[in-house]
């Protein structure tokens, strides 16, 4: 049987996993789930919110699904979700967004796909004061970490019979970085002949995509600009509430919903789990489960489309239960 790693998470996230985790299994598969404690919780109990435990448990298990996790304040963490992908080194963040047929969005033919490469850039957490009125962030862009996280882009564009990758960037004012990153991005896209490939200057790539973003493929960048872009693409296609992620590593993949912990609404039962239900139909796809992937993704189109049990993020007035309910009834 498959050994999961679940982590539930802060704020909505025991929530949306304890719903996510139903219909994961009544889409037919046998798993066994790992539960493990991160976060808020960890850290009353443990002093850490990111135990040895959470980490040694996703090196056996090699996969993950997680809910978000708040940082607590004065744990010595900038963020514990971003100290996971760094320990684990998950240098992939895939954010696929794709449109809902319905009632979800204002745009039709939505089908992008964006890595984020997930361990360095602006996130790399070398940040200091200048004296009393100056601060810097430095931004590292290597060779090694381009090129891994284009290679993933260019593989997964060829692997899903994808047309193009564009390379989003802005290495015209950040000559030496960003142009580190294109170059790289460009060396990579020689080793494969039948993707095509394109590059666009990030800001522009903003406003193109909100007035047509059904010319865009798949996207490739460095970190911060793919914490924004893909936010952007989720607002294209229904919101946080049904965005889905993983976090890839060489050995080791986390599944998790691209929004936060959401302390707004967090209790009230009122938080869209689709957006880690379709975190779960990635997590099947990379265990090799595809007919039950594709029936579970199948039975949360049919549910959108019908548009009768929504949660209110998508102007509906059903709970986190009952779309876990009426997702597992169609399955
Ligand atoms: P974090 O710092 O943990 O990333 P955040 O401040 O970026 O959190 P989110 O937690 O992602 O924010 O939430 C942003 C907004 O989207 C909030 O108003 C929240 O209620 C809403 N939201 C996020 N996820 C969901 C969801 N699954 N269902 C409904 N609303 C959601
Ligand atoms: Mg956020």
């Amino acid at each position: 049987m498959q050994k999961v790693t679940l982590i539930p998470g802060d704020g909505i996230g025991p929530e949306v996993t304890e719903a996510a985790v139903k219909t994961i299994e009544a889409a037919g598969v046998d798993i066994e789930w790992d539960r493990q404690k991160a976060g808020i919780m960890a850290e009353k109990e443990q002093g850490t919110p990111l135990p040895r435990e959470v980490l040694d448990s996703l090196r056996k298990n090699s996969i993950g699904l997680k809910g978000p996790l708040t940082t607590p304040i004065g744990s010595g963490f900038r963020s514990v979700n971003v100290a996971l992908r760094q320990k684990l080194d998950l240098y992939v963040n895939l954010r696929p967004v794709k449109t809902f047929p319905g009632p979800v969005g204002d745009y039709e033919d939505v089908d992008l796909v964006v890595f984020r490469e997930n361990t360095e850039g602006l996130y790399a957490g070398v940040e200091h004061k200048v004296g009393a009125d100056a601060a810097e962030s430095i931004k590292i862009i290597t060779k090694k970490a381009s090129r891994r996280i284009a290679r993933a882009a260019f593989e997964y564009a060829e692997k899903e019979n994808r047309d193009r990758v564009s390379i989003v960037h802005k290495a015209n004012i950040m000559k030496l970085s960003d142009g580190l990153f294109l170059e790289t991005c460009q060396e990579v896209a020689d080793e494969f002949p039948d993707v095509g490939v394109d590059d666009c200057i990030v800001d522009n790539l903003c406003m193109q995509l909100v007035q047509n973003p059904e010319d865009y493929d798949v996207m490739v960048m460095p970190n911060l600009y793919g914490d924004l872009v893909s936010d952007l693409c989720a607002g294209l296609a229904g919101g946080l509430g049904v965005t889905p992620g993983a976090n890839l590593g060489d050995e080791i993949a986390v599944f998790e919903a691209v929004h936060g912990s959401a302390p707004d609404i967090a209790g009230r039962g009122i938080a869209n789990p689709i957006a880690l239900m379709l975190s779960g139909v990635l997590m099947l796809k990379h265990l090799g489960e595809e007919e039950a992937a594709v029936r579970l993704e199948t039975a949360i189109r049919e549910l959108i489309n019908e548009s009768e049990v929504l949660t209110p993020d998508l102007g509906g007035e059903a709970g986190t239960d009952e779309i876990a309910d009426a997702v597992v009834e169609k399955l």
